[in-house]
């Protein structure tokens, strides 16, 4: 199978259709991001228990080829038994009939081999184009491509920021060798790289904000996936995607977010 290509930038879901008021403005960020080009939509059942994936939908409504929507599977629906339901809800509420990557949000009880088999049933329904895990780390990962089929395993999404280095050791390359897509959440580290003084100075010298600059350096290992709720959010995150980051700049980055030099446990949000 050829693996995942995803675009560098996204869009990310997290905390949107908690609010019932909040619904339509969310909604036309999310559109704004898909006019601009970020085509790719992160959501999942558990974000506003299903609302996050009603705003996905209607910022689709009759446009759905222009996005690529992925979204995620709690644990306890990880088994035979309930992960077909669970997968059919997500689709009727983001009203698509097929979603591009589908996502088991985090590990839980239920046997590696058995999700993988009802992954690989949902894709031979044609309810899934490819399917992947978050918030697994490398002794997870090697677990998972060792039974029935996991080798099909196309993308890992897990938590990748300047302040959060660690898979940088050994998860970046492990994937990279097996050509297995890597998703960075939280880009912004929910928030805080944004107002960031140090990074900020690194930014005002490269001429743009810091949230571009962070987002601009998690693209250059992943598909970043920053949630934006507001239009100038989504413009400037756009605009990150054209960033190149010269090796002066990298330098200061890595001096005041160094890389990790031995073993991290994989942080999860
Ligand atoms: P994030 O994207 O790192 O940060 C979001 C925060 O940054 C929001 O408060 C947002 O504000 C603000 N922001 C966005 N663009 C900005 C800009 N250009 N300048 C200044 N501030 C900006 O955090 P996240 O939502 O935790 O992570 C991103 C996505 O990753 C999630 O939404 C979700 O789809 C995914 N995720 C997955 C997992 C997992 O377990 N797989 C865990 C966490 C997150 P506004 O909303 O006001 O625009």
């Amino acid at each position: 199978m050829a693996a995942l290509r995803l675009p560098r930038v996204g869009m990310g879901t997290w905390h949107m259709g908690e609010s019932r008021g909040e619904r339509a403005q969310e909604a036309a960020a999310l559109t704004l991001g898909l006019d601009l080009g970020l085509t790719l939509i992160d959501t999942a059942e558990m974000y506003g228990e299903g609302g996050a994936e009603e705003v996905v939908g209607a910022a689709l409504r009759g446009r759905r080829p222009d996005a690529f929507v992925v979204s995620k599977f709690y644990p306890h629906h990880a088994s035979r038994k309930k992960l077909f339901a669970a997968c059919e809800a997500s689709l009727a509420r983001l009203g698509v009939e097929t979603l591009d990557l589908y996502l088991y949000h985090w590990r839980g009880n239920v046997p590696l081999a058995e999700t993988v088999l009802a992954l690989e049933e949902l894709v031979a329904q044609g309810r899934i184009d490819h399917w992947g895990v978050s918030n697994f780390d490398v002794d997870d990962m090697e677990e998972l491509v060792s039974v029935s089929g996991g080798t099909h395993v196309a993308a890992g999404q897990v938590l990748y920021n300047l302040a959060r280095r660690g898979i940088e050791f050994d998860l970046i390359p492990w994937c990279r060798e097996r050509g297995i897509a890597l998703m960075a959440y939280s880009p912004l580290d929910e928030g805080p790289l944004a107002r960031h003084p140090g990074l900020a100075t690194v930014a005002k010298e490269a001429g743009v904000t810091p949230a571009q600059l962070a987002i601009a350096w998690a693209a250059r290992n992943a598909c970043a996936i920053p949630k934006a709720s507001t239009p100038a959010h989504v413009r400037a995150n756009r605009a990150a995607l054209d960033l190149t980051l010269d090796a002066q700049v990298l330098a200061k980055l890595d001096t005041l977010f160094p890389p990790p030099r031995s073993k991290q446990q994989l942080e999860i949000i």
